[in-house]
């Protein structure tokens, strides 16, 4: 699924905030939205921003994504291994979406609803904490692989019942 955010809307935020977007960020951007559902680590977009900007150094994509992070198009984000990962923010989502990291294959998807309002709410009245964001990432194991089991499951229970005397 596309974020809706664009190179052109990204160039706009840039310009407002006072920043140009030079071609060794726009390369940077361009793998960002390229592979917006890889949650790459820096020096994943590194090597990627590289194969377009030959000449770019590994300081200018990460002080590019420092920038990116600041203005909020990209978030940063870490799963089990601990690398920051970077994440472009959904076009007009107030807030970050939600992670389901699978256990078994370490797949990741997304969740574009937030479905934490009443949570939210509680957390600002017995707490009297303004939330302005939130990670949540749940740990599981995803439906390709909950299927792999059960046939898993079947094929073990074949092989024993040929087995029986
Ligand atoms: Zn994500
Ligand atoms: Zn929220
Ligand atoms: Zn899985």
């Amino acid at each position: 699924m596309s974020t809706g955010t664009t190179l052109a809307n990204i160039r706009n935020l840039l310009h407002q905030s006072g920043f140009k977007l030079t071609p060794q960020r726009e390369a940077t951007v361009l793998v960002l939205l390229e592979n917006e559902k890889d949650h790459l680590s820096a020096e994943e977009i590194y090597m990627l921003v590289k194969k377009k900007s030959p000449e770019i150094g590994l300081a200018t994509v990460y002080r590019t994504l420092e920038m990116l992070t600041e203005l909020k198009v990209v978030d940063k984000v870490s799963f089990n291994d601990g690398l920051s990962r970077y994440d472009v923010r959904k076009e007009g989502a107030k807030h970050f979406h939600h992670h389901l990291l699978c256990l078994e294959c370490g797949s990741i998807e997304e969740v574009e609803d937030d479905l934490l309002g009443d949570v939210e709410l509680i957390v600002e009245k017995k707490y009297h904490f303004l939330v302005k964001d939130h990670r949540l990432t749940f740990h599981g194991i995803c439906s390709k692989c909950q299927l792999k089991k059960k046939e898993q499951a079947v094929l073990d229970k074949e092989a024993a019942a040929t087995t029986l005397p």
